[in-house]
């Protein structure tokens, strides 16, 4: 099979990034990896990029391909040269490039290290050298963020850490969320109350990107939500992302609808809302933002309802209320039948 693509270089003494074009004759069973490899082997032995398993279980190669994050230990190159397609292979993004496709991993660890990712075990939790049974149920909680092989595929992906690289991001937040969700954990609120706070969990987008490109199906935004919903069901929600995610619920059950307009005082406060006024008016001039009067109010409001008080009847709190992602509907027991009742004390 005959092979094009362009691969990345850049030179840490010059500064220089440039794309090399390489053509390359391969199997066709045969791998991203292994073009690298036939590169530096009989090509340019000067390419630099990270491989240890070439079975997507060490996490070493994670690479962009067209710009989509992946590991080129799993990713058949005959897919990416169907038609003639000659891919562009980069280094993973919001990290720093040290060469060709090796990125500086430090950044990386040392948000891992600032949420402590290791057990802090409560009183009954086998300090005298026993083990601690955990039932099944409480550990499906964290059985997909234990799956992590930190190859970085989700903080290459993360818009919001592009923008704020402060943001702890989904790779350091899977880790937290695993302590956070072991029942053996004695330290739940201060790690909630430190992961609460700016450039923690309420920073994501929730664009699903992470989800979606972490070739282990860890889901980490999964396990930002479950995060959002244990600090809210803790009561640790004053940060501005709790406030909003709260009000977002409130508006979808009285009105069924999200309020917008009323969502930035309620998640903004009024003072800081008042500076806003200016933008505010040029977005109601151009259409782009409703007028918060009168009240926008669905006409059949019982759907909206109904669905919350199926998910309130399976008691459904803290992480095991996440049920949002592609899979939401699989994760819901629709038991829902006529005669179920559907709440009087709505507003
Ligand atoms: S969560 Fe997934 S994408 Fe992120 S580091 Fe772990 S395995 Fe890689
Ligand atoms: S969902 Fe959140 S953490 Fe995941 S990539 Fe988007 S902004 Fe980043």
């Amino acid at each position: 099979m005959q092979v094009r693509l362009h691969v990345q270089r850049s030179d840490p003494v010059t500064g220089e990034t440039r794309l090399q074009l390489f053509e390359l004759e391969l199997p066709r069973e045969a791998t991203l990896l292994d073009c690298l490899e036939q590169i530096k082997d009989e090509v340019d032995g000067t390419l630099a990029f990270r491989r240890s398993c070439r079975e997507g279980i060490c996490g070493s190669c994670a690479v962009r391909i067209d710009g989509r994050t992946a590991l080129a230990c799993r990713t058949p190159v005959a897919e990416l040269v169907a038609e003639g397609h000659a891919p562009t292979i980069a280094p993973i993004g919001n990290l720093p490039v040290v060469r060709d496709l090796v990125v500086e991993m430090e950044p990386m660890w040392q948000k891992m290290r600032a949420v402590e990712p290791f057990l802090r075990p409560g009183p009954d939790c086998g300090l005298d050298g026993r083990e601690t049974p955990i039932p099944s149920a409480r550990l499906d909680a964290v059985r997909k963020e234990s799956l992590c092989i930190n190859c970085g595929a989700c903080v290459s992906e993360c818009d919001a850490m592009t923008v704020s690289p402060e943001f702890l991001g989904p790779h350091a937040l899977v880790k937290a969320w695993r302590l956070v969700g072991d029942p053996r954990d004695d330290a739940v609120a201060p790690r909630l109350k430190g992961l609460s706070g700016e450039h923690g969990i309420w920073e994501c987008t929730r664009c699903y990107l992470c989800n979606e490109r972490c070739p282990k199906g860890v889901d980490p935004r999964d396990a930002i939500a479950k995060l959002g919903a244990e600090a809210i069901a803790a009561r640790i929600d004053r940060d501005r992302g709790a406030r909003h995610a709260k009000w977002f619920v409130t508006s979808a059950r009285t009105t069924g609808w999200l309020r917008e307009s009323e969502l930035v005082v309620r998640t903004l406060g009024l003072a800081f809302s008042f500076a806003k006024i200016p933008l505010a008016l040029r977005l109601f001039r151009r259409g782009k933002a409703p007028l918060p009067l009168p009240r926008h109010r669905a006409r059949d409001l019982a759907p909206a309802r109904e669905l919350r008080h199926i998910v309130a009847g399976q008691d459904r709190r803290g992480a095991l209320g996440i049920v949002q992602g592609e899979r939401a509907l699989e994760r819901i027991d629709f038991i829902c039948s006529p005669e179920q009742p559907v709440g009087e004390d709505e507003p």
